[in-house]
């Protein structure tokens, strides 16, 4: 039986025209369906769990802080940005370095190179951008430069080094790894400041790198690990991009090769492909991934040892954000993605065995107790001190010891989680390094578009021009156009 559950404004896939769509249920599976009145009607899987889809609504967080760069004039997604509807100031920004790349992968949402166009902001745009960033209220944080293959830019060193002087707390390159062969280089990264490199990753076998990328990229991959031990840099995000039929029999074999290098690598963010250009609507259907289907295969292939329980949406921090908030007495960019966005969850290492957060920490009741907190600062009912100290007390009764793993001291931790809630970014990186992250990012595509997950947003691209765009509206809108020289109107016919 089909049952509407959900409704939202999304996007024709052929002529980009904003367009209502409904959510409907059917045999616990979510599919998004929407009808052009010119180019017909659109169907597609949305989330492959319904009772998950739910679960997670209870999670939403809408931010009331605004960051504006433009004035609204024909409404989402065409304004951006951003315009005064978003609701998420920037968490994340890119910089796209070039669009050059050193390889020609079939599945390259960037497109790199494939435009016949050159996209290279010189240096002094580039500082513009990050101006800009950095100007915003909150400051964006932290900063990725990705491509195209950014390593392709001479000055990439001083780019990063520019990045840490203006306060980027966070600084990320998105790389293949190509160049990283070269121990120099990655010591070079290490030394002007770079925080984590975000490194393409599709498996632990050759296959999944001759269907994606068309050459064995494997061995270079491994390489770049050993030399990031080499030079003792110890923070590496592998990204696998999941395709059906190519990596998705690897999840587990990719986690479990993260925990070998745990030492050197701090997560693991996979990202289902995303769909682009005409693709039928049967080829589609059989070729989605999505987030309830990337946990159902973490769960398998790890036997267990990492399940369903054990993954949270992104908005889960949001009332944690908003108690350093209160207790800094400062606005803090609030990762504010919508629910059905991404899901992550944090795991322990004991004697190569994973231990998920979840499993001996009381999630759920650490959230009732911050949002208590949260209540009573607001009104004024508790001073701060007051709060951080009951905290402080009752975090420890949220640890199950017996479960925890052996190797972590308790009171240690629960110091370091008050440390967190009292502002300190350096707690929060250290406990970033005792801790295997293991996300997923399902980015939209023409068929799966949901308006109010680009509303949410908090990973932008910062252009040129000024504009900071959200992640999915650039890639799946403003991108294409920006390469035809055209900017979105939203009504042009663009085939
Ligand atoms: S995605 Fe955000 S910035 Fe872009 S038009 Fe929509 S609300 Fe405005
Ligand atoms: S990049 Fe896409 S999937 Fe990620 S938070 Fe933004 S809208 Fe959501």
């Amino acid at each position: 039986m089909k049952e509407v559950i959900d409704r939202t404004l999304s996007i024709c896939p052929k002529c980009f025209k904003r367009i209502p769509a409904i959510f409907y249920e059917e045999e616990n599976v979510v599919y998004i369906e929407k009808i052009c009145p010119e180019h017909g009607m659109f169907k597609d899987i949305y989330w492959s769990d319904a009772q998950l889809y739910k679960k997670f609504n209870s999670y939403e967080y809408i931010s009331s802080v605004k960051v504006t760069h433009r004035e609204t004039e024909k409404g989402c997604p065409y304004d951006c940005g951003l315009c005064p509807n978003h609701k998420t100031p920037t968490v994340l920004a890119n910089i796209d370095l070039t669009n050059r790349c050193n390889l020609n992968c079939p599945i390259c949402f960037a497109n790199a190179g494939k435009t016949g166009v050159v996209y290279e902001p010189s240096f002094q745009e580039v500082k513009r951008m990050m101006e800009i960033l950095r100007s915003e209220i909150p400051p964006t944080p932290a900063i990725q430069f990705a491509g195209g293959e950014p390593t392709l830019r001479e000055d990439l060193f001083h780019i990063i080094e520019l990045a840490k002087e203006m306060g980027f707390l966070h600084t990320q390159l998105a790389t293949n790894g190509l160049k990283l062969k070269n121990r120099e280089y990655v010591r070079k990264l290490k030394e002007v400041g770079l925080s984590t490199i975000y490194l393409q990753f599709d498996g632990i076998s050759e296959r999944p790198y001759l269907i994606a990328r068309g050459r064995n990229l494997l061995p270079f991959k491994m390489k770049v690990i050993e030399n990031c031990r080499d030079v003792g840099f110890n923070s590496v995000v592998l990204v696998p991009t999941l395709v059906k039929g190519v990596n998705d029999g690897e999840v587990g074999d990719i986690i479990r090769y993260g925990i070998k290098n745990f030492d050197v690598i701090r997560g693991v963010n996979f990202q289902p492909v995303s769909f682009t250009g005409r693709i039928e609507e049967e080829k589609r259907l059989e070729g989605r991934i999505t987030i309830p289907d990337f946990i159902r295969l973490v769960e398998e292939q790890t036997h267990g040892e990492i399940s369903r329980e054990d993954f949270y949406p992104v908005p889960v921090v949001a009332p944690i954000s908003l108690f350093v908030e209160n207790i800094l007495d400062r606005k803090k960019p609030v990762l504010g993605s919508h629910q059905h966005c991404g899901v992550s969850t944090y795991v322990f290492v004991e004697d190569g065995k994973m231990i998920p957060f979840p499993r001996f920490f009381d999630v759920e009741g650490f959230l009732e107790l911050i949002k208590e907190k949260n209540e009573e600062l607001i009104e004024g009912k508790k001073s701060k001190i007051r709060s951080v100290l009951d905290l402080s007390l009752s975090i420890l009764k949220l640890i199950d010891r017996d479960r925890a793993p052996k190797s972590i001291n308790v009171k240690t931790l629960a110091n370091f989680i008050v440390d967190i809630l009292r502002g300190s970014y350096t707690s929060l990186v250290k406990l970033h390094h005792s801790v295997l992250m293991i996300g997923c990012m399902h980015f939209m595509d023409p068929y799966n578009f949901d308006i109010r997950r680009c509303e949410r947003c908090c990973i932008h691209y910062a252009l040129p021009d000024g504009r900071v765009i959200p992640f999915c509206t650039f890639n799946t809108i403003h991108r294409p156009l920006m390469f035809k020289g055209q900017s979105c109107s939203g009504e042009k016919d663009n085939n």
